[in-house]
């Protein structure tokens, strides 16, 4: 197989075959950011993605799902996707979902059309990075796009039939706005109903814009106190009907995981119990390893 660069992937993909389609972010801005800042974006030629499958119809001829890399695949034209999907679909008969990172910007240069047919061919459940539903927190970070856009763009998915999963950053509005980052985020799920929330809190490793801005005093990152605030506030007011909630990222306070609406109070009650645990370090900052894991949580 052939991979280019780190290959990232989420966790929930552990089991499946990673295909590298694209190199890179065709993004490659957002401030909390710098995973494919060692290289340009591009896209890989078709006759290298097509040797690939040959080859995984050796190694793992009974794959189900499909993981295409990179940062956001779903940059790709339909008309590419959907010679992949039938270059996966000839060698790898038993693929039921093709699966990839996309953005809200990749949606949008899609038709309504064009997401039908690629859903008829078996593209899937996208990862999307929407960290958030306030819009003073996209344009912090650099996101590229507004909440109503983002909320029309994964309307357009559900119409075509598609699932989705949403990246949501706790944190990432500051430690003067979380409250309205968790009332605006939760109000965006709401309207969207993702089939898996998946839960971060925001970090920033040196190397991405965000790391300076900390540096600088531009951005007050929220205390361990916040982040239990955020965390409540946002679980609190989500009406979801039937999502995975996905949140043991070591970039947590509250690593946990379950099914929303049913363990919403049993997620509360870990919150606060939490809380109390941490009660003498409230007003205290996470010590963060790489990938922002907290080294100092118990
Ligand atoms: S967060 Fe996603 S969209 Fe933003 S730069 Fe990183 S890979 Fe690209």
């Amino acid at each position: 197989m052939h991979y280019t660069g780190i290959i990232y992937r989420p966790p929930f993909e552990a089991d499946f075959l990673l295909l590298q389609v694209t190199v890179g972010c065709s993004h490659n801005k957002c401030s909390f950011c710098y995973m494919y800042h060692d290289r340009p974006f591009s896209v890989c030629p078709i006759e290298q993605v097509a040797e690939d499958i040959e080859e995984a119809s050796r190694t793992v001829p009974n794959v189900k799902r499909v993981f295409l890399e990179h940062g956001d695949a779903f940059v790709l034209s339909a008309e590419r996707l959907e010679k992949i999907a039938d270059l996966i679909h000839e060698k790898l008969p038993k693929v039921e979902t093709i699966s990839m990172y996309a953005s809200i910007l990749n949606i949008r240069n899609k038709t309504d059309e064009e997401l039908l047919r690629l859903k008829e061919c078996g593209i899937n459940e996208l990862d999307i990075g929407v960290e958030s539903g306030f819009d003073t927190a996209l344009t912090m970070m650099n996101k590229g796009y507004t909440n109503e856009e983002s909320v029309t763009q994964l309307l357009r998915l559900k119409k075509a039939g598609m699932d989705f999963s949403l990246n949501v950053i706790l944190g990432c509005a500051g430690a003067d706005l979380w409250k309205e980052n968790a009332e605006a985020t939760a109000d965006m799920l709401n309207s969207v109903q993702p089939h898996l929330l998946f839960i971060g809190t925001l970090h920033a490793d040196k190397g991405c814009q965000l790391y300076y801005d900390m540096q600088n005093g531009i951005f007050k990152e929220c205390t361990y106190g916040q982040l239990l605030d955020e965390q409540e506030l946002l679980i609190r007011k989500l009406e979801l009907n039937d999502t995975i909630y996905f949140g043991s990222h070591p970039s947590n306070v509250v690593p946990m995981e379950g099914y929303l609406p049913l363990h919403k109070e049993e997620m509360l009650d870990v919150i606060q119990k939490t809380r109390e645990r941490l009660h003498d370090r409230l007003n205290t900052y996470p010590l963060r390893a790489g990938e922002g894991s907290i080294l100092d949580r118990k």
